[in-house]
């Protein structure tokens, strides 16, 4: 039986006085959720403290937006897994669409963020999915198998997550297909070659999609942007299927 893992990526939002309210209004909305599932939560590295204390004893894990391959040095605007460790985080993504295009992070560099990242203890989160351009051009399943290929070399495959992110389903309101999304879960879970390793979905998910992914066979968990930074829809997507 895999874990699912629900997971919500801040992105750049929240000052630490958001985040105190937003963990007011979450904590006690999944006081009850069933622990079939692990609820996570990516902050940006400024309101990791604070969201830690607020949820202290609520079942929640954290998370990295990203993590370097080195453990300190002259990398102006980086930050370490030993520096994310000391702050209780446990997860860390990597290779988020994002910093894959605005910083053109590689596939390589990636691998090394994952590497490191296992190194210390802390689980990568690798997001791979493919543009809109690559879906028309009959490229996804090639795209997504060299990110998978190239990203978790040399990676522990029992302790790594992955997270199906098509990137024409970011931030658009399009979900891909509950079948669809399915579909391709189940070829990265081949691909990973580990039966047992947490596939997610993210892109455009909300409290209306969330049922009905969860109920996909290989898609065990979810990466939430938008959704995740409202505690009542946040809180809705982690109490899925009651
Ligand atoms: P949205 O849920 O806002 O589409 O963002 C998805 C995402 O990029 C999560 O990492």
């Amino acid at each position: 039986m895999r874990k699912a893992v629900i997971a919500g990526n801040w992105k750049m939002h929240m000052t630490c006085a958001e985040t105190r309210v937003f963990a007011a209004t979450f904590r006690p909305l999944i006081a009850d959720s069933p622990d079939d599932r692990e609820v996570v939560i990516a902050p940006p590295f400024t309101s990791i403290p604070t969201l830690c204390r607020h949820l202290e004893g609520a079942g929640v894990k954290f998370a990295g937006q990203n993590v370097h391959w080195e453990d300190q040095g002259a990398y102006t605007g980086m930050i370490s897994a030993p520096m994310l460790l000391e702050h209780g985080v446990s997860y860390a993504i990597v290779g988020h669409s994002e910093p894959r295009k605005y910083y053109s992070e590689s596939d390589e560099q990636i691998n090394l963020r994952a590497r490191n990242a296992q190194r210390h203890g802390l689980i990568p989160i690798l997001c791979v999915g493919e543009s809109l351009d690559q879906r028309e051009s009959n490229e996804t399943e090639r795209v997504i198998h060299r990110q998978i290929e190239q990203g978790l070399e040399d990676v522990d495959p029992t302790q790594v997550v992955v997270a199906y992110e098509p990137i024409w389903a970011i931030g658009t309101g399009k979900t891909c297909a509950a079948e669809e999304a399915n579909r391709i879960c189940g070829l990265i879970r081949g691909w990973v070659g580990n039966p047992g390793v947490t596939v997610q979905y993210g892109g455009s998910v909300n409290p209306a999609t969330i049922d009905d992914l969860m109920a996909q066979s290989d898609i065990d968990g979810v990466l939430v942007g938008g959704a995740s930074l409202d505690p009542v829809s946040f809180a809705r997507i982690v109490n899925y299927g009651r």
